[in-house]
């Protein structure tokens, strides 16, 4: 019978430890962590994302507050505010809720993020640091989610085939990247994986599944991985959500996965949906803002080291 991999479970746990360092940083610096989220618009499927992060800060001890707009905000207006919180001291973490509206540049909003307040990963200096960094910054909340399960289950991956599923920075190009590594001095980096990313003008590549040791699949496609294209004792992990009419579910539908479920039982290992990467994602962005949050104040700190020896000195 093949495991599953308890996101839900893991996230728990990884709360109960970000809640433990929150009250001692809060007791030792007299800070509380903060996440800003941005969102334009009215979606209801996304607010129930945003719900979800707002219940994880909560759960910590950490502040949240959500500057929302309409969809009529201009680009320009939107830059000012993310200008603002980027420059409120009392912010220690900027997430924009994606997607945007059309009339406004995804990356133009993205880039005006401060990167030490830019806990999402997205801006470019932490893409680039997870190009050439052995310690980047902040990497996307998802790929850190997919990590912790490859690491509290002991899956190594060096020299391991894995395929990926799709190629955005949110989730595919970046855990892409990260697997591929060639240093792998960093424990909480795995590399090594011979990595083959697909996307959707790959052409006819499902029969090159059956090489994959590892399917890591994130493209809101429902049923894309399908039992027939698996090698028996693969480990799937299924990042995609997407919604199916369900008429005996009170909401009138259910969360399904890009893994076709029937799949499940070719393999050694697989994450549930929902259950399984979703609620990891949110822990790992808790733990980006705790660490963001400590970041800041140790700038803080050494500014104000610097300021008292700066006195010293003019005396
Ligand atoms: P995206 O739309 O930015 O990217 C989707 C990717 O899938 C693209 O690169 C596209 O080329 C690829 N794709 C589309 N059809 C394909 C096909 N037939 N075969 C192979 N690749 C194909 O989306 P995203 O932000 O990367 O999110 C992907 C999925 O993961 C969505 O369902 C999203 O809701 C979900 N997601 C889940 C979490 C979570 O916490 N579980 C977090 C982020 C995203």
């Amino acid at each position: 019978k093949p495991v599953v991999l308890n996101g839900k479970l893991l996230s728990s746990h990884i709360k109960e430890s970000i809640k433990k360092d929150t009250a001692d940083f809060i007791k030792n610096s007299g800070i509380t962590p903060h996440l800003v989220v941005i969102y334009v618009g009215d979606n209801k499927q996304i607010e129930s994302y945003i719900k979800a992060k707002k219940t994880g800060c909560e759960e910590v001890g950490f502040r949240f507050t959500l500057d929302r707009f309409s969809s009529d905000i201009t680009e320009a207006q939107l830059i000012k505010k993310i200008k603002y919180h980027s420059e409120d001291p009392s912010v220690h973490g900027i997430i924009v809720q994606l997607p945007l509206p059309e009339n406004i540049n995804r990356d133009n909003i993205i880039q005006a993020i401060d990167p030490k307040k830019d806990v999402d990963g997205l801006t470019s200096i932490n893409m680039g640091q997870i190009m050439v960094s052995k310690k980047p910054l902040f990497i996307p909340c998802t790929p850190l989610g997919i990590l912790e399960i490859f690491k509290a289950y002991n899956i190594k991956l060096e020299g391991k085939n894995v395929a990926v599923l799709g190629r955005s920075n949110l989730v595919g190009r970046t855990i892409a990247t990260l697997l591929s590594q060639k240093d792998m001095s960093n424990p909480s980096i795995m590399g090594g994986a011979n990595v083959t990313t697909f996307h959707k003008y790959s052409k006819s590549y499902h029969h090159l599944l059956k090489n994959a040791d590892v399917i890591i699949s994130a493209t809101g496609v429902p049923g894309l991985v399908k039992k027939e294209d698996l090698k028996k004792g693969v480990i799937l992990i299924d990042v995609g959500i997407n919604y199916k009419e369900d008429s005996s579910k009170k909401s009138g539908y259910r969360m399904v996965g890009d893994v076709d479920p029937e799949s499940y039982e070719k393999s050694i290992a697989y994450t549930p949906v929902p259950g399984g990467v979703g609620p990891l994602t949110v822990a790992c962005l808790l733990r980006n803002v705790l660490k963001s949050s400590i970041l800041h104040y140790r700038i803080q700190c050494s500014r104000l080291r610097a300021g008292v020896e700066n006195n010293i000195v003019d005396k």
